[in-house]
C-alpha cells in the first residue's frame, strides 16, 4: 500500500475531469517540511510559527525567526510557503510571557489580538518574514481575525516594517501576498468585506467548527458534538467560499477538514483552490482525488445541502472514506 502510495508522488493533483487542487502542507518544523516536500507537496498552506516561541525561555530574534523561515522559503524552491503569524493563548501558553488567567481563554487574549497588542513582538516577526520573502515565495496570514479593523491595524504595521527594511536597505519581496484565516463566524458573514482587504484566505475548519457549534474543541466529554459535517458548518463554508471567489482571491482550507476524504466532494463542488493538511493525509487525498469528478461532486454537495442532519450527511458522503485497493 506504502509502495503505491509513493508511485503517485509525481502526479498532478487533478480530478479525472481536469479540475488541479493544490496540496499542500501544514507543518510546524522544518523537520516536517521534509516530509511534506518527500510527498509532493504542492507548498506549505499553514507553517504554525508557535514552535518557535515555545520551545524556549525567552522571545526568539528576529534573525533568529529570519534563519527558519528563510530556509523554509528556500526548501521549497519557489513553492508557496504561507507563514501565520504567532497564534498563542487559547490552549497554547508561553511559560515566559504572563498571560491573564481567563475563564474563557478560546475567547480571550490570543493570536492576533495579542499582537495588535505587543506590536513589538508582532513586528519582530513581521520583519523576520519580510526578509525571507526576498529568499522565495512567501506569503503572509494572520489568524483569528474577526473584523476589518484588524485586518487594517495589522496591515498598517506590516507597512512601516516595510518602510523600515526600505531605509535599512535590507531586502524583501515587495509584492509580498497577505492573507487571513477565517476560523470565526463573524469572518464569515462578513467574508464579502474582507475579501476586499487581502489576498487569499484559508479556512481555519478547526476553529471555525468549534465556534460555529460553541463545541470546546478539547473537551472530550462534548466531543461527539464536534461534527464538521454539521448543517451550520456545511453553510459556513459555503458562504466563505463563494465570497471568495466572488471577489476572486485564492482560497484554501487548512484545518483537519482539508485532510478529510470525506469532505472532499466538498471542496470539489465549491472549487477551492488549495487543501493544506498534515504532510501524512497528502498521499491519501491525492490518490482519492485522482479517481473524482468535479461533476459528481456537485451532484453529491446539492444532496449534502439539503439534508437537514449531520447523519444523513455522513451517509451519503461515506464511500469517499473507503480507500482504494
Ligand atoms: C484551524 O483552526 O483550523 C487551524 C488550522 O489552526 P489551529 O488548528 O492551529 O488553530
Ligand atoms: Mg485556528
Amino acid at each position: 500500500k506504502k509502495q503505491q502510495l509513493r508511485g503517485i508522488v509525481g502526479l498532478k493533483p487533478v480530478t479525472k475531469d481536469g479540475k488541479e487542487l493544490e496540496l499542500s502542507a501544514n507543518i510546524s518544523s522544518l523537520k516536517e517540511l521534509e516530509v511534506a516536500l518527500a510527498s509532493g507537496t504542492s507548498g506549505v498552506g499553514l507553517f504554525r510559527t508557535e514552535f518557535l516561541y515555545m520551545d524556549r525561555s525567552r522571545l526568539p530574534r528576529e534573525d533568529e525567526q529570519y534563519e527558519v523561515y528563510r530556509g523554509a522559503a528556500e526548501k521549497l524552491d519557489n513553492k508557496p510557503l504561507i507563514i501565520r503569524t504567532l497564534d498563542i493563548g487559547g490552549d497554547k501558553q508561553l511559560d515566559y510571557f504572563e498571560l491573564p488567567e481567563e475563564e474563557n481563554p478560546f475567547l480571550g487574549y490570543r493570536a492576533i489580538r495579542i499582537c495588535l497588542d505587543k506590536t513589538s513582538l508582532f513586528k519582530t516577526q513581521l520583519r523576520a518574514i519580510l526578509r525571507a520573502s526576498y529568499y522565495g515565495n512567501v506569503k503572509i496570514m494572520y489568524p483569528l481575525i474577526s473584523s476589518v479593523e484588524e485586518v487594517r491595524t495589522a496591515n498598517n504595521l506590516l507597512e512601516q516594517c516595510k518602510q523600515e527594511l526600505r531605509e535599512e536597505g535590507i531586502g524583501f519581496s515587495e509584492k509580498i501576498e497577505v492573507g487571513i484565516m477565517i476560523e470565526l463566524p463573524a469572518a464569515v458573514v462578513i467574508a464579502d468585506m474582507l475579501a476586499d482587504e487581502v489576498d487569499f484566505f484559508s479556512i481555519g475548519t478547526n476553529d471555525l467548527i468549534q465556534f460555529t457549534l460553541a463545541v470546546d474543541r478539547m473537551n472530550e466529554q462534548i466531543s461527539y458534538m464536534y461534527e464538521p459535517f454539521h448543517p451550520a458548518v456545511l453553510r459556513m463554508l459555503k458562504l466563505t467560499i463563494e465570497a471568495a471567489k466572488r471577489a476572486g482571491i485564492h482560497i484554501g482550507v487548512c484545518g483537519e477538514m482539508a485532510g478529510d476524504l470525506k469532505a472532499l466532494p466538498i471542496w470539489l463542488a465549491l472549487d477551492v483552490d488549495e487543501l493544506s493538511m498534515s504532510a501524512q493525509a497528502i498521499l491519501p487525498v491525492k490518490e482519492k482525488l485522482l479517481t473524482l469528478t468535479q461533476k459528481a461532486s456537485l451532484d453529491l454537495f446539492e444532496q449534502i445541502m439539503a439534508c437537514r442532519t449531520s447523519k444523513q450527511v455522513h451517509e451519503i458522503l461515506s464511500p469517499m472514506a473507503v480507500r482504494i485497493e
